[in-house]
């Protein structure tokens, strides 16, 4: 189901304009507004998930699809060998600010761990 007033689906529907970096019968890829790395881009399902915490088991394959995806984005962008970040940020403490579930894949420096 979409939601009218969310930013993604909106993204993923075409109504608002963005440079689609993937786009596929599931899923759609564009870079951040606000990069956190030299290449930073969000992957995010056609269909609206707000959250990880509202997934369900019958979503697995779309959230499989989501992380195969970037992981594909990095190597055809020749960063899987130095390596990259796959970031799923869930609900106020995990700093998730658009409820409409998305992967970050970071890539382009050295990450550091525990992230902030
Ligand atoms: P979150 O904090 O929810 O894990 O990540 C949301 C991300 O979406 C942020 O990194 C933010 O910069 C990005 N973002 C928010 N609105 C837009 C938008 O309209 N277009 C693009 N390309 N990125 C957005
Ligand atoms: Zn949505």
């Amino acid at each position: 189901m979409k939601q009218a007033d969310c930013p993604f689906c909106k993204i993923a529907d075409r109504r608002i304009e963005t440079e689609l970096l993937h786009d596929d019968d599931v899923c759609v890829a564009f870079n951040d507004l606000e990069p956190q790395a030299p290449t930073h881009i969000l992957v995010i399902p056609k269909k609206h998930i707000a959250s990880l915490d509202t997934a369900t088991g019958g979503d697995k394959d779309v959230i499989a699809h989501l992380l195969l995806t970037a992981a594909e984005i990095a190597r055809k962008r020749g960063f899987a060998e130095n390596g990259y970040r796959i970031v799923v940020n869930c609900n106020a403490d995990g700093g998730q600010t658009v409820f409409h579930l998305h992967v970050h894949m970071l890539a382009g420096r050295r990450m550091v761990f525990p992230p902030g």
